[in-house]
């Protein structure tokens, strides 16, 4: 039988799942599969026809009810809660195009979630509800060249308060989107180190309009040799912003990072559980067509271990994931849970890309298939949000913590 020409996504409710949510995954799949798949070469190409376009489908995407499912209904968002959003985000995946189009993009997704929670009135009028409307985008300001990305602790980057201002001081890179974006949200060394207070309480995020003077976007840093990405690297030269711009109370920047990482992390990783779906699906179709050494891949056994250990790979992400994204939604806590995931799923991602190239021959390291896009994400995701080493090392603290306590493990427990 003859295998449809591009990938149409298959999905059926899931019967532990409210009909509301089912409903959700069937029509975000409706929209992937129909209207944005099919688009994807217009959707790669800057240009009149592609903002056209993007008009279209994010038009239809409120209309149809799918706008921000990460918010809650009074900003304007779907309401869905933490599990919905996840459910519906393996969907989304399906293609680099669709989180955008549904209105849930980060780095400005995590942005708008730092604000419900930790920002004032004026705050959500004048930054958080423009990019709502669509109408700006934003982004994150942690990283720093010169300190070390895995223990945000050691950031120098300083906000001295004067008068009734910030005066901010520092260098940042890997600040994605910092040259669309309308604001900043800026990690910043308030206290001193020897200060009062904990070792996690010294930072607070300030908002910081992209066109205050001295703040300056240095260059877009390259990634995997491409030029025209927008990783900022930026410096902050004497940047005076109004108080009102600190989010929180003084040395809440951590736990305001925390909040974001942690649920972003979980989002990520069904954003790989959905990628690697449509790369198996992509692996599978090209075993059953293509020719080889007078038979068909699909009869290889080298090419059966392949799809085996996908398959493997992609179902153990996923039950993985949903049962961290459980556990976050019961209010326990999931610290070992969210570190587990965001080693494990994108490692899996990164195995199953590569077979799925690897399948593909050739064709796989082209611009033919989304394949290639897929795999630098999986790698660079083993390293953005914290690298590998530094959740191993969390996951084993808490573990050994827990039986010091007197307690075993328990695998079963919400
Ligand atoms: C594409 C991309 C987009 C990004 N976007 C943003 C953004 O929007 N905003 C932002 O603020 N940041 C962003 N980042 C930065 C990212 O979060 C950091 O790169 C990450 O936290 C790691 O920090 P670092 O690069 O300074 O690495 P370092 O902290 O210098 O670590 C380097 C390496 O050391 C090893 N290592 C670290 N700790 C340990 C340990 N305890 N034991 C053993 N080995 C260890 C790991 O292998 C690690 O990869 C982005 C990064 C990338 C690649």
């Amino acid at each position: 039988m003859a295998i449809p020409a591009f990938a149409t996504l298959s999905v059926a409710p899931i019967p532990s799942l409210s009909d509301e949510v089912n409903q959700i995954r069937l029509d975000t799949a409706k929209i992937v599969s129909e209207h944005i798949i099919p688009n994807e070469a217009t959707l790669g190409v800057p240009g009149d026809e592609r903002d056209t376009l993007v008009h279209e489908l994010r038009t239809y995407v409120k209309e149809s009810n799918l706008w921000a499912p990460h918010l809650p209904v009074e900003y304007g968002g779907m309401g869905i809660g933490f599990l919905g959003h996840a459910y519906m985000n393996e969907i989304l995946a399906w293609s680099p195009y669709s989180n955008y189009i549904f209105g849930v993009q980060a780095p400005t997704s995590g942005n708008q979630s730092v604000l419900i929670k930790y920002g004032t009135e004026e705050q959500k009028k004048k930054f958080l509800e423009p990019t709502i409307r669509g109408e700006q985008t934003s982004c994150f300001s942690m990283t720093e060249p010169d300190n070390a990305g895995s223990d945000p602790r050691s950031l120098t980057t300083t906000a001295v308060q004067d008068g009734d201002e910030w005066v901010i001081n520092g260098r940042k890179w890997f600040t994605s989107n910092g040259q669309n974006a309308a604001w900043a949200l800026v990690m910043c060394r308030t206290e001193e180190s020897d200060g009062d207070g904990g070792v996690n309480e010294k930072m607070t995020q300030i908002i910081v309009p992209t066109d205050t003077p001295g703040f300056t976007i240095e260059r877009a840093v390259p990634v995997w040799g491409h030029e025209g990405g927008s990783h900022c690297e930026i410096t902050y030269k004497n940047v005076r912003v109004p108080l009102s711009n600190q989010v929180g109370s003084r040395g809440t920047g951590h736990a305001a990072a925390q909040d974001r990482l942690g649920a972003g992390r979980v989002y990520h990783c069904m954003n790989c559980v959905g990628q690697m779906w449509r790369a198996f699906d992509l692996m599978v179709k090209r075993a059953a067509e293509r020719k080889v050494h007078g038979g068909m891949l699909e009869d290889k056994q080298l090419t059966q271990v392949a799809i085996a250990d996908s398959y493997m790979d992609i179902q153990s992400s996923r039950l993985m994931t949903i049962h961290c994204a459980e556990v976050i939604d019961s209010g326990a806590d999931a610290r070992t849970e969210i570190s587990a995931i965001k080693v494990f799923v994108p490692n899996a991602m990164h195995r199953v890309v590569d077979r799925a190239i690897q399948i593909h021959g050739a064709m796989g390291v082209s611009g033919d298939t989304p394949l290639a896009g897929m795999y630098l994400g999986a790698r660079t995701l083993r390293i953005a949000d914290g690298p590998d080493e530094v959740h191993r090392i969390l996951i084993a603290k808490n573990v050994m913590k827990r039986y010091h306590d007197g307690m075993t493990w328990d695998f079963g427990v919400l």
